[in-house]
């Protein structure tokens, strides 16, 4: 029974435990099934040195391409995946399928770049993360330092296993970036720690540069943090040249956002490095 004094009177608005544990069940079925019908797809968001204009690597980024409800963003079926633990398989698919794709690039000789993939605490605390990968690089043939494994600071994770996995990540070749820098538990100890090769700074910090004058100190002390620390550091969620410039003026040179591109189809990517062989051609 409900309490007058509004304690427990929220928890009439909350979905009573079995719906939403029947959502959960049947959204857990469709990412099992969708696995195996191969209806994840991925996009990939160039990241660029401003300098130069061109593209220094791409992101992997998962949609599931439904059969009803169409283009499905990540943030509707990721925490489920986490959750169940079928982030474990789907990463495995991303990870191999951003591999061969980047190594089909190559062979079809666009300048070299590297790409980028999301990975979640699940897959990492996971034994076999450093197999998997392994068996990847062999399969692929791709360079391990064009693959870079974007982690966060909030991943809960087991220090010592961290300190392991990563190691033996970087014994491989491959490169580790910190995600959404700024928004977690910044251990400014673990950076050095785990040998981080890159931090990207979070959005929410870029949006608000030009408006917010602490956003714009804290991204420039992350810069030359990263900057001091020999890390190289790139900026995400860049939508103007006002903050363009901003990044520029602190010496962050490599940036990814709707300015330049939203995370784009392979055929798209295609046209974009055709376009940059074009030039490379006529110079
Ligand atoms: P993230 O790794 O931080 O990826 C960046 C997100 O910001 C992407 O959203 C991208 O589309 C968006 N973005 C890029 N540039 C701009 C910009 O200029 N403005 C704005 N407003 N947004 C921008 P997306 O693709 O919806 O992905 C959301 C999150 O889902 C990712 O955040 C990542 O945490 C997760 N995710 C995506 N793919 C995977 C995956 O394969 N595995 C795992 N574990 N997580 C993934
Ligand atoms: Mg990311
Ligand atoms: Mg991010
Ligand atoms: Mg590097």
């Amino acid at each position: 029974r409900m309490k007058e004094d509004g304690k427990n009177s929220y928890t009439i608005f909350e979905p009573s435990p079995n719906s939403s544990g029947i959502e959960r069940l049947t959204l857990e079925n469709s990412i099992r099934k969708a696995l195996r019908l191969e209806e994840f797809v991925l996009y990939y968001q160039p990241q660029i040195d401003m300098l130069t204009g061109r593209i220094i690597g791409t992101e992997a980024l998962v949609r599931w391409n439904h059969p009803t409800l169409g283009l499905v963003p990540p943030g509707k079926f990721i925490p489920i995946a986490e959750e169940t633990g079928l982030i474990v398989p789907l990463g495995e698919w991303v990870l191999r399928t951003a591999c061969i794709q980047n190594q089909i690039w190559k062979e079809k000789g666009y300048a070299p770049m590297s790409v980028s993939v999301n990975l979640s605490s699940r897959q990492f605390s996971k034994q076999n993360l450093v197999k998997t990968i392994t068996e990847i690089l062999l399969e692929t043939n791709i360079d391990p330092q064009y693959l870079e494994l974007e982690i966060t600071e909030s991943m809960t994770m087991n220090v010592e296993v961290a300190i392991e996995v990563l190691g033996r990540l970087k014994e491989l070749g491959i490169q580790i970036c910190i995600d959404d820098f700024g928004t977690g538990y910044s251990n400014l100890y673990y950076i050095k720690l785990f040998s981080i090769d890159r931090l990207k700074i979070d959005q929410s910090f870029v949006r608000d540069i030009m408006t917010d004058s602490n956003d714009a100190d804290i991204v420039a002390t992350i810069i030359a943090m990263a900057h001091n620390l020999g890390i190289d550091v790139i900026a995400e969620g860049v939508e103007t040249k006002e903050q363009l410039d901003f990044l520029r003026s602190q010496n962050c040179h490599e940036v990814q956002g709707f300015y330049y591109h939203p995370p784009l189809p392979v055929e798209q990517i295609e046209q974009l490095l055709m376009k940059e062989m074009e030039i490379d051609t006529k110079l």
